[in-house]
């Protein structure tokens, strides 16, 4: 198998002696040095283990399916990606954040940079990107719905006279710097290793007996942004941006379930990226992969159930100690790592926040991102069954900023309603 890869390498990589390339070192990792090469590739693949340079594998979660297929016998062990014509769509950075080793410290600010790292690739080091930048049209009835009665207007240019809207949209694959991880977070890098190793099984054992390998790539869902208006202008101050950072619920982002105002709040996000991508400015919405406040969405159903089921039936009062029962916290979202994807675009100031998160707010303001306005949504969004989560969050100090009616009865429906 090993004299297989190395023709491989030799074929692929330009004639280079394959036994030079099988046994170089790993690269160096010079986590926040001011060129891509200074830096160094992050290394994560299992095709040549020497030139590996990280703890973990690419693609969060997903590479226990590439173990799968290859365990299967569908996709062969040291398959080279070819990324012929796969370079991001638009420029981004670098920007002086990525040369701050404690600015950045969950993501690879030169993921997307793969070719910065060409003295590698054509030395046959197999280098993957952990960013994607690519374009696309939205087509989100709201947004139509909004065209309809005139708040959003076809321009031509964000939004197309099909009713779609132009967007630049990356995908971003977590990597964790674990020094800078262990700060963000205020623990010992060797207590966040510890922990690590042992809350998922012992999957990576590098963790604790490689030190000397600080960067991980963590089996969890990353993040995509959607940018709305001329990406070039993102971290241009004089540019202003509208921004809504907003955490996955699949069950009402996707299926409109009206139990939360998770979907309502996504799309007067778009909707306000837009006006200020229409007004000149840029729109930007963060989109995290943390379901149910990163508990999952086993643990939020079982909430639902814990909630309805309740004596006095569903109420604000109660709203967070079921998911406190459940879970033994009340939320696991951790917002001091969510700032690093705005670092990574440039941006040191939100005009207009489209969140009333005091968790989200604290987090960008201590990572040094200024907001100007923040913007509520508008109570005609709420979901009828959603005034539990709202009125709740309200009581906690949560949102500052009323947007409910107290007219209005916020008892949730039971659970066969
Ligand atoms: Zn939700």
């Amino acid at each position: 198998m090993m004299s297989e890869a190395m023709s491989t390498d030799h074929v692929r990589n330009g004639g280079l002696d394959s036994i030079f390339d099988q046994n170089s070192p790993a690269p160096r990792i010079n986590w926040g040095a001011a060129t891509a090469a200074e830096r160094g590739p992050i290394i994560a693949t299992l095709r040549n283990p020497r030139h590996r340079n990280a703890i973990g594998t690419h693609a969060g979660g997903y590479s226990v399916y590439r173990a799968l297929a290859i365990a299967a016998r569908t996709l062969a062990s040291d398959h080279m990606a070819d990324l012929t014509d796969t370079a991001p769509a638009e420029r981004i950075g670098p920007h002086p954040q990525w040369l701050d080793d404690k600015r950045i410290v969950s993501l690879d600010p030169w993921g997307h940079l793969a070719g910065e790292f060409r003295d590698h690739l054509a030395r046959g080091y197999d280098i993957r990107p952990t960013i994607a930048v690519t374009r696309a049209h939205i087509d989100v009835p709201e947004v139509r719905a909004a065209i309809g009665v005139g708040r959003i207007r076809v321009d031509g240019r964000v939004v197309t006279p099909a009713r779609t809207v132009r967007v630049m949209k990356a995908a971003i694959d977590p990597v964790w710097y674990l020094p800078g991880i262990a700060e963000r977070f205020g623990v010992s890098e060797s207590d966040l290793r510890r922990g690590l190793y042992e809350q998922t099984g012992g999957m990576y054992s590098d963790l604790v007996e490689r030190e000397d390998l600080k960067v991980f790539l963590p089996p969890i869902g990353g993040t995509t942004i959607y940018c709305f208006g001329d990406p070039d202008k993102l971290g241009d101050v004089k540019t202003p941006l509208a921004c809504r950072v907003h955490d996955e619920c699949n069950g009402s982002d996707v299926f409109g379930s009206d139990i939360c105002t998770c979907r309502p709040y996504l799309v007067h996000g778009i909707e306000i990226a837009i006006e200020m991508a229409q007004a000149g400015g840029t729109g930007l919405v963060v989109y995290n992969r943390k379901e149910g406040r990163a508990l999952g969405e086993v643990t939020k159903f079982l909430v639902y159930n814990a909630r309805k089921r309740q004596a006095g039936g569903d109420r604000p009062e109660a709203y967070f100690k079921r998911t406190a029962c459940v879970a033994g916290v009340e939320d696991m979202r951790f917002q001091e790592l969510m700032p690093d994807v705005l670092h990574w675009l440039g941006v040191t100031r939100i005009d207009r926040f489209a969140s009333m998160s005091d968790v989200k707010y604290d987090a960008l303001v201590r990572q040094g991102i200024a907001i100007g306005e923040r913007v509520p949504i508008p109570a005609e969004l709420v979901p009828a069954d959603a005034r539990v989560e709202i009125e709740a969050k309200i009581a906690a100090g949560y949102f500052t900023g009323a947007v409910t009616s107290p007219s209005l009865q916020a008892t949730g429906r039971a659970l066969h309603e």
